[in-house]
Order: structure tokens, then C-alpha cells, then sequence
């Protein structure tokens, strides 16, 4: 096996497998590293929006019933409702139904596709750094690899992003939220749950959700705390709330999330940051899928357009960034900030009379129909990078 390749991608899970395939189908050598082994976990709500199915329709040729028939996707609902602890706000149908993922399925299933293309994937290799000038990236198991370029898409604890020195690491960390997750058996929850649910009005800024899914119920708590109160206790009573008792659950997880921390620039040198690395989740909702498969691709076609044109792909990275992804991440934090103070100063029914009046054209923002800017059609770049065949 070399260790030489045009790429080095620190990390597996969309952000990693997308920008894989992207190289492996211009022509580049692209080793993946990942300390897992695949079908690995990972907390997440599985939550597929109308650009999540486009994107992994469009690069990696999955279409919502390829992912059904797999079994990745074990639930569609074209549903939901959002409540606070004493209310309902909303409660609505959608234009495109909601595609629920089982992410230690589709994690595997998109690595594979990487693999299929000819990306070389390297399991239960875990990163412990990398430089970023030189493109060197070390190995816990001592061995060391060497990329003309370095995708850091290791997830919200990367440790690629932690070798570059021109990150806000005060900001990053300040808004990277806890999140909190359980599974249940459905007869273990109260009532049967069919759609989605959202539970808003205990954090600073997030919420709580109740999923549906095949062989199971999902609940979780995500975001920013006020007064930093304890987040368990907190999830202890978003439990207790609905009726399930929080002595009885034993298996509770926590996870850290970006939540409105993402970079402007994420390159540096030889590295570029792709999904939770560069802190690329849609503040408002926590949407974190999509932009990891987007800007994976994204990072994957610069850097192969890079090798071939001989020329720096962190600037044509980063432009992407700004006119696709950076606009919709920063009206959604402007959005974040006004309905959450807004519902801390005002109480919940000016966040009702909101979602209430513009129910259609909010559910076509947060699938990506729409944008987060003044509910515009949003035109997403989904086609091939610059360097497609
Ligand atoms: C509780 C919770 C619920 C969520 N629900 C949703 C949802 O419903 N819908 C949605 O769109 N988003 C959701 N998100 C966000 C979403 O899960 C993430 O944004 C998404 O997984 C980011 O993908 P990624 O590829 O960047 O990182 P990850 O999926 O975290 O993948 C990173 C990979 O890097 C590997 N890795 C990490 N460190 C190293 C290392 N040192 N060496 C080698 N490998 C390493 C890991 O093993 C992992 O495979 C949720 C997040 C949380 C925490």
C-alpha cells in the first residue's frame, strides 16, 4: 500500500464519503481514514430533507426508493408539529415528505459507494494529526500518510481542524451544543408517533424532538443552554414531560453538534474542513447531513480540479462555500436569534402567528426549496464540479 495520495480524507461519515467519491470519479487517489469500523453508530436523528434526497440522488445516485429498499430509510412523514410544554404552535402537512435514515446503514452504504469508485478506505485507523503544510497526517497505530491535500472531515471533535492555527477556536467552541439522544421501543412511548415532533421554549436556542421511525421512537434535546443548567436534567424533564420515565432509561447518549459555528474559510495550507469539522450545520434546526455531503463535494471536486490545474483548491473551495452554502447558514442563525429571543421575550405566540401565517413557504425553506434569505427560490449547485467529465 503507498502512502502517497492526491488526497487524504480524515474521517468516513457523509462529509468523508462524499468528498471521496467525488475524487475517486475525477481520476484521483483518495485514501479514507476512519477510526471506526463500518456499520458504525452515530447519534443522529436521521432526519433527510427534500435537499438531502436531491444530493444523494444527483452524486451518489440513491434515490429515496433505493434508500427505502435497502432498508436505510425506515420511515417517511409528510407531516409534523411543533409545541412548547404548554401549547401547540403548529401543525402541518409538508410539500416533501421527511425521509427518516438509519445512519449506521447509510453511513456504510455511502462508504461503499466511495470504495466502489476507487477510493481506498482505511477502517479503524484513527488520525491523532496531521500537518498542514507539508500534508503529512499521522496515525494512532504509528503509521503516516501523505496528501497533496488533507480533507479534515473527522466530525465535530476534528483533529484536523485542531492543526490549523487560523481557526476562532473561543467561537467554536462556544457554540458547539450538546445534544442528547435515546431510542425506545414504540411500546415503551406513551402514544404512537407518526410524524415529527418539535418541543421549543426550555433552551436558549434549540429543542427537543420526538421521531418516528419502523422500530422505534427517537427523542433528543439539542442546543445552546441558558445559564448553562444541567443538560441531563434538562433531558430528564423533556422525558418526564412525555411520559416516559427518566430512572427507567439507561442508555442515553450525548453528542456535540455545530450550531452556528461554522467557518467562512475553512482551508489552510494543504487542509480543507468538510461538515461538522468546519462547523457546517444549519443553525436554526441543527440540519447537519446535507451540508456535510454538500461541502464533502464540494471540498472533493476543488481539490481534484486543484491537482489537475496545479493551482491552490482552497480559494475555489471557499468561493463555492460563499455562494451556495455560507448565505443560507448565516439567514438561518439571523432567523435562530430573532424567533428565540423573540419567544423568550415575547412568550411562544408570536413564533405561532409566524409559522402559523407562513406555514408552506417555512416548510419549503427548511427542505431548501426555498432559502433561509426572505424565503427566495433557492437555486442549489448540484451539478458536477468544474472538472466533470
Ligand atoms: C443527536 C444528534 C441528532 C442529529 N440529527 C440530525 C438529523 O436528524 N438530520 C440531520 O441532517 N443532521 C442531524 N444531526 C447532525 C449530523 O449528524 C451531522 O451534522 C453529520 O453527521 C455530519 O457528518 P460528518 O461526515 O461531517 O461527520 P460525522 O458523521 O460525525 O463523521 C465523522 C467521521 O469521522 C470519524 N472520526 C472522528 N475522529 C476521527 C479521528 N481522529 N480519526 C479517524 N476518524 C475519525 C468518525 O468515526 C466518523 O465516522 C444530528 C446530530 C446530533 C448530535
Amino acid at each position: 500500500m503507498t502512502n502517497e495520495y492526491d488526497a487524504i480524507i480524515c474521517g468516513g461519515g457523509p462529509a468523508g464519503s462524499s468528498a471521496a467519491l467525488s475524487l475517486a470519479r475525477h481520476g484521483r487517489s483518495a485514501l479514507v481514514l476512519d477510526r471506526a469500523r463500518f456499520p458504525r453508530t452515530k447519534l443522529c436523528g436521521g432526519l433527510l430533507t427534500w435537499k438531502s434526497t436531491r444530493l444523494l440522488a444527483t452524486h451518489f445516485g440513491l434515490t429515496p426508493d433505493d434508500l427505502i429498499r435497502a432498508g436505510v430509510v425506515n420511515f417517511v412523514s409528510d407531516r409534523f408539529a411543533i409545541h412548547t410544554f404548554s401549547r401547540t404552535l403548529a401543525k402541518g402537512m409538508l410539500p416533501f415528505p421527511f425521509h427518516f435514515a438509519d445512519r449506521a446503514g447509510l453511513d456504510a452504504l455511502l462508504l461503499d459507494r466511495a470504495a466502489e469508485a476507487g477510493a481506498v478506505i482505511e477502517q479503524a485507523t484513527r488520525v491523532t494529526g496531521c500537518d498542514p503544510k507539508t500534508g503529512e497526517v499521522r496515525c494512532a497505530d504509528g503509521r503516516r500518510f501523505r496528501g497533496r491535500y488533507v480533507i479534515g472531515a473527522d466530525g465535530a471533535n476534528s483533529r484536523v481542524r485542531a492543526a490549523i492555527p487560523t481557526v476562532d477556536r473561543e467561537r467554536m467552541h462556544r457554540y458547539m451544543a450538546p445534544a442528547i439522544e435515546i431510542a425506545l421501543p414504540p411500546e415503551d412511548f406513551p402514544r404512537p408517533v407518526d410524524f415529527p415532533e418539535l418541543y421549543v421554549g426550555f433552551l436558549e436556542a434549540g429543542y427537543g424532538w420526538v421521531f418516528p421511525n419502523r422500530d422505534r421512537v427517537v427523542l433528543g434535546i439539542c442546543g445552546l443552554r441558558r445559564n448553562k443548567n444541567d443538560f441531563s436534567a434538562l433531558f430528564d424533564e423533556f422525558l418526564a414531560f412525555l411520559g416516559v420515565d427518566p430512572g427507567a432509561v439507561t442508555d442515553r447518549k450525548g453528542h456535540l453538534l455545530p450550531y452556528g459555528n461554522y467557518l467562512s474559510n475553512p482551508a489552510f495550507g494543504r487542509t480543507l474542513l468538510a461538515g461538522d469539522a468546519g462547523g457546517f450545520v444549519e443553525p436554526l434546526f441543527g440540519e447537519g447531513i446535507f451540508y456535510a455531503l454538500c461541502t464533502g463535494r464540494y471540498a472533493g471536486e476543488a481539490v481534484a480540479d486543484g491537482v489537475k490545474t496545479g493551482t491552490d483548491p482552497g480559494p475555489a473551495y471557499a468561493a463555492r462555500l460563499g455562494r451556495y452554502v455560507l448565505p443560507e447558514l448565516a439567514a438561518s442563525d439571523r432567523l435562530r436569534w430573532l424567533l428565540f429571543k423573540g419567544m423568550g421575550l415575547f412568550g411562544p405566540g408570536g413564533l405561532a402567528w409566524f409559522v402559523g401565517a407562513l406555514e408552506k413557504p417555512l416548510a419549503e425553506m427548511v427542505h431548501g426549496m426555498r432559502s433561509y434569505r426572505w424565503l427566495k427560490k433557492k437555486e442549489w449547485d448540484f451539478k458536477a464540479g468544474p472538472t466533470a467529465p
